[in-house]
């Protein structure tokens, strides 16, 4: 019998990590779940893929820690011997005028989502060399392409993930591992809870597709670049976003 692919998704207890959780968990997988502050909702999220009959374990850590991601990975290894693909969809934003941020703001922006995919990455990478085998999944977000007012902080936070992504698969496509980032537009997630309907209104007119993007959008993106069928795909940046930057 085949052996069950594992993932380590990072940020899985809600919006899009817990999207790609319940994707990856339909397809078969064995599903590590990251969480930082939201155990509660990532316990429950673990019990409703277990109740489905999926293979899921949690693993509490902050990408924002060296030590506690180089423990949650080891972890991760213990629990399952093996990995295969990680996403490394952990982030946060904050809308801000660029002459309110302060250095704290700055360092924390770029701690969680470009740091945090490069210690997770860096882990992970000796696993997926000496297997010669490994996918790995990176989130950035379409401002990361095209830039966002009142969160350049963000923006070139997630245009540094599309440069590690790039530059990453070019240094490990030999051993057989494959970099791919995927940059959604406007999704409907926590993250932006601080948009008013009239403002979420506007975006959905501006959206050729004429709705705002589910996490659900961004899972099925992020499990095909983990599938056998993107098997020669590396280095790419793919963006769910209904051909609101095109
Ligand atoms: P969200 O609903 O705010 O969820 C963020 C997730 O990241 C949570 O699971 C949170 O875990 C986790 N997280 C935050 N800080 C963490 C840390 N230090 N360590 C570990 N986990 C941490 O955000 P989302 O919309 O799902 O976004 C997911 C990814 O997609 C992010 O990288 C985001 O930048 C990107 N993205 C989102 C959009 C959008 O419109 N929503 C668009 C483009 C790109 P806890 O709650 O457990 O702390």
């Amino acid at each position: 019998m085949e052996r069950k692919k594992a993932v380590l998704i990072t940020g899985a207890s809600r919006g899009i990590g817990a999207a790609c959780a319940r994707r990856f968990a339909e397809a078969g997988c064995r599903v590590g779940l990251n969480y930082h502050r939201s155990e509660e909702a990532a316990r429950a999220l673990a019990e409703e893929l277990r109740a489905a009959g999926g293979e899921v374990e949690l693993f509490p850590a902050d990408v924002g820690d060296t030590g506690q991601v180089a423990h949650m990975v080891d972890n991760v290894l213990d629990k399952f011997c093996q990995l295969d693909i990680l996403v490394c969809n952990a982030g946060i934003a904050r809308q801000q005028l660029f002459t309110d941020i302060t250095d704290r703001d700055w360092r924390e922006i770029f701690n969680i989502n470009v740091d945090g995919t490069f210690r997770c990455c860096r882990a992970v990478l000796p696993h997926f060399i000496h297997r010669k085998a490994g996918r790995i999944i990176t989130l950035s977000s379409m401002w990361g392409v095209t830039g966002g007012s009142c969160e350049v902080a963000y923006s070139a936070a997630k245009a540094a993930v599309i440069g590690l992504t790039k530059a990453l698969a070019k240094e490990v496509g030999p051993s057989g591992i494959t970099v791919n980032c995927v940059a959604p537009g406007v999704i409907d997630t926590d993250m932006n809870a601080a948009l008013t309907p009239e403002d979420l209104e506007v975006l959905r007119q501006e959206t050729p597709l004429e709705r705002i993007g589910r996490p659900e959008d961004v899972a099925e993106c992020v499990c095909f670049l983990a599938s056998e069928g993107a098997g020669f795909l590396t280095g790419q940046v793919l963006s769910p976003n209904g051909g609101i930057l095109i």
